[in-house]
Formats: C-alpha cells, sequence, structure tokens
C-alpha cells in the first residue's frame, strides 16, 4: 500500500476522482481555499469528462456560452452563443493548466474500488494497474453520464462492420457513401445526424421515441458583444446573471406547472411542420407524451436531415442484428455497412462500475438496491467523508449543470471546515436525515413533469426519480451553503 505523495507536495488530504467539469471545479476551488493537499485520479490520458470523449460531428452543449462555465473561472472568449464541443474542452485545458493542476492529476488511473477503513477513518482507493492512494477524504467527480449504454440486441456481436457508442466516436471510419445505421434519437442523435447525413449513401435511423425538438437560437457571437464581454466592468457578469434567470424561469413549468409547456408544444409543431412537408413522415416523429417528460431538444438541422432524399426513420422495433444488416419485428433487412449506438448512458448505475464500500463493509450498491439516494445529492449515510458531485437528484432539465456543480463544491468546503473547525476525523450524515430529505424530493417529484407517463433514463427501474432536482436551482445553491452540524455523526 502506498500513501500519494509523489504527484502532489504534501501528503494527500483528499482524493478527487475525474477531470470533468465537477472533478477540475473541486480542484480550483480547494486551491483557491489554501489547500494543496489533494490528488485527482483520472482514468483516460486526458481531463475534461464529458467535453473530452464525446468527439462525435457536430458535439456541442444546449446551455448557452456565457452560462456553461465556473463562475469563478470566467471565459468571456466564447465564440458561439452555445459552445461546441472543441471549445469547451479548450476551456476546460486553459482552466487546469491556468491553476496549476496538473501536477495533482494522475492520468490513466482508473479507479476500481474504493474502501472505507473506520479506524483509520481514510480512504483507501485502487486502480485497474493495482496503485493505491490513501486519504481521509473522497470526492467522486465521475458524472452521471460516463459510461455508455448498450442496447441487448441479439447478434450484435456479429455485426462485420464497423460499430461504436456515439459517446466513443471512432474518427477512423469513414462514412462516406457508406449506409450508415443509427440507434436512438435523444440529445446526441439530434447533433450528428444532420452533419453525417451531409455525406454518408444513406443513413437508416432506427427511432423508438421521438423526441420533442425546438428552435435554437444559435450563432457567432458579434464582435461588439465581445468587446462588452471582456472589456466592460461588470458587463460579462450581468449578461451571465440574466441568462440564468431567463432559464430559470423553465424551472416552473417543469417542477409546478407542467401546463404552461402546451404552448412549447404549439411552437415544436410548428418546427417540424415547416421542415417537413411529407405528412407521413411528420406523424412518425410526433411525439405522443408531454414535452419536457423527457429531455427537450434544441435543434434546427434535425427535422431537414430527416426530410433528405438519403435518410429513413424507421420506427419498428429492431428484433435482431445481422452480419451486414438490422433486422426489425415487421420482418425487413435493413442492409448497413455500419452501426452508430447513440443509446444513452447507464445513468441509473450512479457511479457503477466502481465498487464503494463504506462503514461495516456495506457498498454503495448495497445501500442503493432500491434506487440511488443521497442527502443533499452529496453525501450518503454509511459512507463517511465521502461527497458525491453530480450524485442523485442534482440533474437538470432547466438550467446550467455548472451551477449545480458549484453549489456542491460549496457544501464539500464547508464541510471540510467544519470538519477542522471541530478538529473531528469523519462525519457521517444522519440516516433519518437523508430519508426525510428524499420523502420530501419524493413529495416534490409526484408533481412534476417526468412523472407525466413517458419512459426516460430519469426514472429507475421502480419508476422513482432518482437523477433529477425538482425545484428552482436557487434553491439548491441556499440548501448547499452551509452545514447544519447536528445533522450528522462526528468521528473524533
Ligand atoms: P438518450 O437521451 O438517453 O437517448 C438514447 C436514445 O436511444 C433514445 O432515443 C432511446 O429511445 C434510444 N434507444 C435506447 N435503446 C434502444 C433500443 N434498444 N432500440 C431503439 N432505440 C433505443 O441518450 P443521449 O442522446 O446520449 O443523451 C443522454 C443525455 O446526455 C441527455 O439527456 C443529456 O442530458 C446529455 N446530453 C446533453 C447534450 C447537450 O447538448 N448538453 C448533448 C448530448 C447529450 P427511448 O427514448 O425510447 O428510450
Amino acid at each position: 500500500m502506498r500513501q500519494v505523495t509523489s504527484a502532489v507536495a504534501t501528503p494527500a488530504g483528499i482524493i478527487i476522482v475525474g477531470t470533468g467539469f465537477a472533478g477540475l471545479g473541486m480542484a480550483i476551488r480547494l486551491k483557491r481555499a489554501g489547500r494543496e493537499d489533494f490528488v485527482v485520479l483520472e482514468r483516460a490520458h486526458d481531463l475534461g469528462g464529458t467535453w473530452r470523449d464525446n468527439v462525435y460531428p457536430g458535439c456541442a452543449c444546449d446551455i448557452p456560452s456565457e452560462l456553461y462555465s465556473f463562475s469563478f473561472e470566467r471565459n468571456v472568449r466564447w465564440s458561439r452563443v452555445y459552445p461546441t464541443q472543441p471549445e469547451l474542452h479548450a476551456y476546460l485545458r486553459e482552466s487546469a493548466r491556468k491553476n496549476d493542476l496538473h501536477r495533482h492529476i494522475r492520468f490513466h488511473s482508473e479507479v476500481t474500488e474504493a474502501r472505507y477503513d473506520e479506524r483509520a477513518a481514510s480512504w483507501s482507493v485502487t486502480t485497474r494497474t493495482g496503485e493505491t492512494f490513501v486519504a481521509p477524504v473522497l470526492i467522486s467527480g465521475m458524472g452521471a453520464l460516463s459510461n455508455p449504454a448498450f442496447p441487448d440486441l441479439p447478434g450484435s456481436a456479429g455485426f462485420a462492420g464497423p460499430s461504436f457508442h456515439a459517446s466513443r466516436w471512432d474518427h477512423a471510419v469513414d462514412f462516406t457513401g457508406k449506409r450508415v445505421a443509427v440507434i436512438g434519437t435523444g440529445a446526441s442523435a439530434v447533433q450528428f445526424v444532420p452533419e453525417i447525413a451531409k455525406f454518408v449513401e444513406r443513413l437508416t435511423l432506427f427511432q423508438r421515441t421521438p423526441p420533442w425538438v425546438l428552435p435554437k437560437f444559435d450563432g457567432p457571437i458579434g464582435s461588439r458583444k465581445r468587446r462588452l464581454l471582456r472589456s466592460v466592468p461588470g458587463y460579462a457578469a450581468a449578461s451571465r446573471a440574466a441568462l440564468y434567470w431567463l432559464l430559470e424561469i423553465r424551472a416552473l413549468a417543469f417542477t409546478r406547472a407542467p401546463d404552461i409547456l402546451k404552448y412549447a408544444e404549439g411552437l415544436a409543431r410548428a418546427h417540424v411542420a415547416k421542415a417537413i412537408v411529407d405528412p407521413a413522415l411528420r406523424a412518425r416523429v410526433a411525439p405522443h407524451y408531454r414535452m419536457g417528460c423527457k429531455r427537450v431538444l434544441i435543434s434546427n438541422d434535425y427535422y431537414p436531415a430527416l426530410a433528405r432524399e438519403n435518410v429513413d426513420v424507421v420506427t419498428q422495433a429492431i428484433e435482431r442484428i445481422e452480419t451486414s444488416a438490422i433486422v426489425t419485428r415487421d420482418g425487413v433487412r435493413h442492409l448497413v455497412d455500419a452501426i452508430v449506438y447513440a443509446t444513452g448512458f447507464r445513468a441509473q448505475d450512479g457511479i457503477a462500475p466502481v465498487r464503494i464500500v463504506g462503514s461495516g463493509g456495506r457498498t454503495l450498491e448495497q445501500a442503493w438496491r432500491d434506487g440511488m439516494s443521497a442527502y443533499l445529492g452529496t453525501s450518503v449515510a454509511g459512507f463517511p467523508n465521502f461527497f458525491l458531485l453530480i450524485g442523485p437528484n442534482t440533474g437538470l432539465g432547466h438550467n446550467s449543470m455548472i451551477y449545480m456543480i458549484e453549489s456542491q463544491i460549496n457544501y464539500v468546503l464547508a464541510a471540510l471546515r467544519t470538519l477542522r473547525r471541530r478538529r473531528a476525523r469523519a462525519f457521517d450524515v444522519r440516516p433519518g436525515v437523508q430519508a426525510a430529505f428524499n420523502a420530501k424530493l419524493a413529495r416534490k417529484l409526484a408533481g412534476t413533469i417526468w412523472q407525466t407517463g413517458c419512459k426516460s433514463w430519469y426514472l429507475d427501474r421502480n419508476g422513482h426519480n432518482t437523477t433529477l432536482w425538482p425545484d428552482f436551482t436557487f434553491e439548491f445553491r441556499r440548501r448547499t451553503k452551509r452545514i447544519h452540524p447536528r445533522r450528522y455523526v462526528w468521528f473524533a
């Protein structure tokens, strides 16, 4: 067993896992709080999380650039209203460089197990290569959408051509003049389908549930606005705040008054009608569930792409995959040269496949047997000194996840300060506090748009929403600002 000493100046007090927005944001704030005693473990060869992994054509964020960045590491040089993947990845790299994070990061360090030792009050973290890191505090920045989900389709292993998940795009494969199948019509597919439809010979899109798609008000950020952002004191902060409130209003529709969304449904129908003249295709892409129940997508080129002569939208369920075809339930063999799985992520598995072993040898998997749950999406009873960034019920359908991540970072810093002040070695949220918090969440979730009958990755196998925050984000910010010591057990 080896204590962390080589990658950081002093022995590790904190282990962070992951270098996406969550892990990097945590690391920057720790540094600014004067702490250098942390190490960041990253499974890949580069930093960036989602924005390193997702390199599919057209990959971008559907939250405006000005909001989709750290408030404490502002970027005033965005080129577009909505940031693209290369720009976001560059921003994260630059943030790491400016904050001198590289000497804390250990690449090629995929965590397989983290085990809490009650006597030592410390976490022992093992990587795939067999290294062990020990520290009193463990922070997961592993994200909820980092492990691809593949559908269980008979014959898929025997497909002869190239096939890959959208989040692991293989740019070595040239789709020019090829017959390409795309399975799935979620947030990823709507971004790359229009891009590849331009040069593939035929694109067969297998749609199980049509998404609701609204227009995207995108474009380059003009030189005047850029100048204002760069040189007028307070302008960038004011512009960011205005955007925040504009998006935050949507929480009302999602969580309190879902009927408001009926107006937006009309807008989406007009959006389809403008791009697709064929009534049969229009009918095929029309959603039959309430807007907002699944993630609302934004795109100007998705419907025009579906209307192209070389694109087919297949709504029959897939029965099996053969060496060179996808066979649907109606018996049709769709001949294809390549398959892209745009089938989402294993969001309901939490941070599996990492094995987290808490007090008394109980694993997180066991604790979550009946569904994921945490206190404020960050602490889990029985897992002392362990923090989850983007934990259960911290996801959003209406505003920037960076805001939620920053709120959670505030909470972690408050907890660490309180630990020091009380001269405690560990702290653990009381199970009753966690249960009461989740009972209240469940009551709030009952009235939301996400419970109106559709199937989505927001819900677990029992139909419980374990992923989204059912309230305003400023309410989450307020609740994560400080620690209420009586809600925790403190170990001397
Ligand atoms: P997703 O939204 O979960 O979509 C997966 C798609 O695959 C769905 O259309 C699903 O159909 C389909 N599917 C799954 N299994 C299938 C099967 N056996 N046969 C046919 N279709 C199948 O995944 P995603 O597009 O990767 O997006 C995941 C999340 O990542 C998003 O909700 C969003 O939070 C995030 N994301 C964000 C952005 C952004 O711009 N910020 C961009 C991309 C992704 P059903 O709907 O019927 O299940």
